[in-house]
């Protein structure tokens, strides 16, 4: 039975590897390449590892599996928590995997905290709290340390190396290195239909430095040649080496999957989009941000920064600023990038003081101010496309999707600043929805129709005939599995966050009704 070996780079981009693999850099990528087909694989909106990594392992949008951003609310609160596996709303392939008795290992792939109970072996991707276990089974990160290879989690917080580039670095080698050797350790020591391995390196180093290898930055040029740039580039030569390495694992009829889970564009201006709403008149700071102004803030930014680093957070948040929520129309709900906004809804928003009545003309409003709006510096504008939640999103979770979603223009990033609108300052990359895929086997052809990211789960269930318990968005790429079909099953075990068959038809409709009359009786319903 062929297996499959999957590598994903967080935030790869042909934009980024053609000209290293055209320098010679990628030997590995490239021998992929002239054995299969290369193509670039459509991600998710938004555009962030946090939205896409769910859509990877579901198979569906954002709106089927409900997480649009690295926190998530409280509903009925202003509360917000890192989000993980348990937000995602709706069964992954790697259940179903485990159901159909195939064996799974899983090395880094986001969001897979924490862990589920399956076949096969798990570390935990993305963010995770620390003195927590993170693999499966438990003792497996002990395992992996008395075999000499042992796993690190978090790490590569590329913003606490502010204009440090090489102690960055230095850390994004080493702690990939090791992630490498535990991989190799895994794949000897498992007996795998599935392999997934997912690496971060590639993304925290283009938000920082995508000035020394991303051609559309201003800086490239100038940069390409200095000894920095071949530093940044032994960040891909060290993924291109563990490609080599994971390949030599395999066999003759085995199905592998290159992929990434976003692409990236140079940025040289970033926006805060919450100061840009202030700007516009949608969006008031509570008091204390007014009377201690932003040098007074400073030192408390910098213990709130410190506490995101001590989750791993990548400064990919944007510290939340209190919000006059009695003054706000409008807030930014994708703080991961800056691509959403809200309006604050009454009725819907806890502290809501926009009438519903009113809320299309403040939608289109605040849409329009976006849209429109010109960077006073390069006369350009930072927005490039802006849709309104319901062009996006259809599914069972669009309700709690921001009301209005945007694209950056190319040299934007629509977060990472202090104020409305600036330079950027140690931060010179960020998400753009065309990543890539290169797939190598037996029954691969060149891509017919665009891939996209959301195609990956049902695809991998068809390459390992193993059914499926979900109804996918995305379709079974037929130009990489050829013929295979994903057939339908009954999930086993719950979905999380919905309630199983089982429980749907414990009660009868009569119950239920007399349920919901006790329940108001006591309070819990109005
Ligand atoms: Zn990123």
């Amino acid at each position: 039975m062929p297996r499959v070996l999957l590598i994903g780079w967080d935030g790869a981009d042909w934009r980024i590897l053609d000209p290293l693999l055209e320098r010679g850099d990628l030997p590995n990528l490239k021998a992929l390449i002239d054995r299969g087909q290369k193509g670039i694989l459509r991600s998710t909106i938004p555009t962030h590892s946090w939205a896409a990594w769910p859509s990877f392992l579901t198979g569906v949008d954002p709106a089927d599996h409900g997480v649009y951003d690295i926190l998530e609310t409280v509903p009925g609160t202003h509360k917000q928590y890192p989000v993980t596996y348990k937000s995602i709303k709706e069964r992954t392939f790697v259940e179903d995997l485990s159901a159909a008795g195939k064996t799974g290992v899983y090395a880094d792939v986001p969001l897979m905290f924490p862990t589920p109970d399956i076949k096969g072996k798990i570390l935990a991707g993305g963010v995770l709290p620390k003195g927590r276990p993170y693999s499966h089974p438990a003792d497996l990160a002990d395992t992996l340390e008395k075999a000499g290879v042992p796993w690190v989690i978090n790490g590569m917080s590329w913003t606490t190396y502010r204009h440090r580039p090489e102690p960055y670095l230095a850390e994004a080698l080493e702690i990939t290195g090791k992630r490498i050797r535990a991989s190799e350790w895994l794949m000897d020591n498992s007996d795998w239909d599935l392999m997934a391995s997912v690496w971060v390196s590639v993304d925290r180093t283009q938000h920082a430095l995508s000035n020394y290898v991303g051609p559309d930055h201003p800086d490239y040029a100038k940069n390409v040649t200095t000894p920095l740039a071949a530093k940044v580039r032994d960040v891909y030569k060290q993924l291109d080496d563990a490609i080599g390495s994971f390949v030599s694992r395999t066999r003759e009829d085995d199905l592998i999957l290159f992929i990434s889970d976003h692409g990236f564009q140079s940025c040289d201006r970033t926006i805060h989009m919450d100061h840009l709403l202030k700007q516009f008149g949608y969006l008031e700071f509570s008091a204390s941000n007014v009377v201690f102004g932003p040098m007074q803030w400073g030192p408390v930014r910098n213990i709130a920064r410190k506490v995101y680093d001590t989750l791993g957070l990548h400064g990919k948040v944007s510290l939340p600023q209190s919000v006059n929520w009695s003054k706000t129309k409008a807030f930014t709900s994708i703080r991961s990038t800056g691509e959403g906004v809200t309006i604050n809804l009454a009725g819907r928003e806890p502290d809501g003081i926009v009438d519903p009545g009113d809320f299309e003309k403040v939608r289109d409003e605040v849409m329009d101010r976006l849209s429109s709006f010109v960077d006073p510096k390069t006369g350009r504008k930072p927005v490039k496309a802006i849709f309104r939640r319901e062009e996006i999103f259809k599914g069972k979770h669009a309700d709690t999707a921001p009301d209005i979603l945007m694209e950056p223009a190319e040299g934007y990033s629509l977060t990472h600043a202090k104020s409305a609108i600036e330079d950027a300052d140690w931060v010179s990359g960020d998400h753009r929805p065309e990543g890539v895929i290169v797939a190598v086997g037996p029954n691969v052809k060149p891509f017919e129709q665009q891939p996209m990211l959301i195609d990956l789960a049902p695809t991998i269930l068809a390459a390992l005939d193993a059914p499926g318990t979900i109804e996918h968005t995305g379709r079974v790429l037929h130009e990489v599995v050829g013929g295979a079909t994903v057939t339908k099953a009954t999930p086993e075990v719950a979905i999380p966050g919905m309630p199983s068959d089982a429980e749907e038809s414990s009660v009868s409709d009569t119950e239920a009704d007399e349920m919901e009359e006790h329940l108001r009786g006591l309070g819990y319903l109005e």
